[in-house]
């Protein structure tokens, strides 16, 4: 019965695939008509290896060729939008694999420190965004780094300073501590007689036992009850403000690592009203309670979106670990300055269970495993599920995000399992902010297996990178300027940090393209400037491969195209034409 019944659906997919193969092909062939927009004077990139095209043609979503002014210029008509690239690279549109949309939208709205170095920086931001926002009733913010604080860590008292007449409340750039000034600390009801919550510490002054202003980890609960939450509104406004902003930065798809249903139809809205400027992949956030009955949601979920133009669900979104900073994440051996080997959240077996449960159903598993432990104990789970499920019929991709140090043992078994590696490389930004309590918490021989991203190419695991945002910026530039330089923005150190995992900067342009439409199951639509592929596209304001190398991050956006409509840029050209949905 079941059977017949697939043999059924089968012949439908069959036909189905037919018929669309037939309209598209037509579409192919009908090299008469005029095309939707073309791109001229560029250096379009069409793969790793391959020489650089001058143009290409658009007719409809979908990009109709690649090649040289001349010829694109014969397809082009009166009604044809043409964008000049001044000669400067033409690029596929970036996929961010690994993104927070939602709340990098939310944190839109609040004071962001995430590029604020030193203490004066710190201080002009939260003073600028109070006095910006008089009638907001909390100065909320995040992103803050330890060591611009003398001591390592801020006081109330900084805070009251520039936020003396309400509440304010700014999280680290890790969203392990928070910084509360004196009203907010009174609003959450928090003294000198307040305990620590388990798994949390309320900082407070040695010599008068008053909280300082600090919340270690579970401390800042206390906070998060009275903080004001977003409203639906506020969420809708995000995803807007998000959406436009991934524009503006040249991305054309997302990620989304971690989510549910609600949210997912809030970016519904968004699309519906015209709004959302990304293609969405999605992963469903689950726990360690995650039953059958769960994952029967999650199908019928899946399928709801089966058809959507903008919005699938693949994978779900497993935390197996915390962070190196915190000593959270789950490590082989214990920490180097902690005797402690970090926090799993879930046993082998937990793990082993959702992951063959899910891996059976054909979803794609995409887990959070930050600490050697958790990796080995992600792969082994990944194996185990392969070993007992056929395969599935796209093959078998499940990611491991972050994976920021590899036991040497398990940096083969990555390829061998086609376990896609999902490196987010800004994380390794070589500040003192950013990078001194990382390798000092491992130590030397752990941390020189950091963000590997040259020694994982070479053996043969596929990649894809993301930024993680809004724990760092959304740029993709950054990620990308890292892979190739592994040197600070301003180029700190000179020789670069683990330079030896340094990538060429066609690579890292795949990781940031390809790459991600691989690792959403979305190669034959995106990734790539090639005829048939949606026309996905950014063009920079400058070549990216001139010689000598000009800094990658010299060149902006000057343009994003998402499914053959201008989002982005394009202002001096034809403007006449809008091409309408996406
Ligand atoms: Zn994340």
């Amino acid at each position: 019965m079941e059977t017949r019944y697939a043999t059924l659906i089968i012949g439908v997919i069959v036909a189905a695939t037919l018929i669309a193969g037939l309209v598209v092909g037509a579409q192919r062939d009908d090299r008469s008509g005029p095309v939707d927009l073309v791109v001229l004077n560029g250096r379009v990139f069409t793969g790793a290896g391959q020489e650089p095209a001058e143009a290409l043609a658009v007719r409809g979503h979908e990009i109709l060729r690649v090649g040289s002014n001349r010829e694109m210029k014969r397809l082009a008509g009166a009604a044809t939008r043409v964008i000049d690239a001044h000669g400067g690279s033409v690029l596929p549109g970036f996929i961010d694999g690994h993104v927070h949309f939602m709340s990098g939208g939310i944190g839109m709205d609040r004071v962001n420190l995430l590029d604020a170095e030193s203490l004066d920086a710190i201080t002009r931001k939260i003073r600028e965004f109070a006095a910006a926002n008089p009638d907001r009733p909390w100065v909320l913010g995040r992103g803050w780094y330890y060591s611009p604080f003398p001591g390592g860590l801020p006081t109330r008292q900084q805070l009251d300073a520039l936020v003396p007449d309400r509440p304010a409340y700014m999280t680290c750039y890790d969203g392990h501590t928070g910084w509360a000034n004196t009203a907010a600390l009174k609003l959450a009801g928090i003294t000198a007689k307040t305990p620590d919550p388990a798994d949390g510490v309320v900082v407070k002054d040695p010599k008068t036992g008053e909280p300082t202003g600090v919340l270690k980890e579970a401390a800042m609960g206390l906070m998060s009850k009275v903080l004001p939450q977003p409203t639906r509104a506020d969420r809708l406004r995000a995803i807007r403000r998000a959406s436009e902003e991934a524009s503006r930065l040249g991305i054309t798809s997302i990620h989304e690592a971690g989510t549910s249903d609600a949210s997912l139809e809030l970016f519904e809205e968004v699309r519906r009203e015209g709004a959302l400027n990304v293609r969405v992949y999605a992963a469903l956030s689950v726990t360690d309670a995650m039953t059958a009955a769960d994952a029967d949601a999650f199908d019928a979920l899946r399928l709801k979106y089966a058809a959507n133009p903008q919005i699938r669900i693949g994978a779900i979104k497993v935390m197996a670990d915390g962070v190196i900073e915190a000593h959270t994440a789950a490590m082989l051996a214990p920490y180097s300055n902690n005797p402690t080997t970090g926090h799993a959240n879930y046993t082998p077996q937990e793990l082993q269970r959702i992951v063959s449960m899910m891996d059976r159903r054909n979803w794609q598993v995409m887990t959070h495993a930050i600490g050697d432990g958790a990796v080995r104990m992600t792969l082994d789970a990944y194996e185990v599920a392969a070993g007992a499920n056929p395969a599935p019929p796209a093959g078998r991709r499940h990611r491991i995000e972050h994976a920021e140090t590899i036991d040497p043992a398990d940096i083969p078994r990555f390829a061998r399992q086609n376990t896609i590696v999902s490196y987010m490389p800004f994380h390794a930004n070589p500040t003192p902010a950013q990078l001194t309590v990382w390798t000092t918490n491992i130590g030397p021989d752990r941390s020189s297996r950091g963000w590997i991203v040259r020694t994982m190419q070479q053996a043969g695991a596929r990649q894809v990178f993301g930024s993680d945002w809004p724990v760092v910026a959304l740029d993709p530039r950054l990620e990308i300027n890292m892979a190739v330089t592994r040197r600070t923005a301003d180029g700190k150190p000179p020789e670069g940090w683990l330079p030896d995992q340094a990538i060429s900067l066609e690579s890292a342009i795949e990781n940031m393209t390809a790459a991600g439409a691989y690792a959403s199951f979305d190669e034959a639509r995106t990734g790539r400037i090639q005829p048939g592929q949606l026309a996905d596209i950014v063009i920079l304001s400058k070549d990216v491969f001139a010689q000598p190398p000009a800094r990658f991050l010299d060149a902006v956006v000057d343009v994003t195209i998402l499914g053959g409509k201008v989002v982005y840029g394009g202002r001096s050209s034809t403007e006449s034409r809008d091409s309408g949905s996406t």
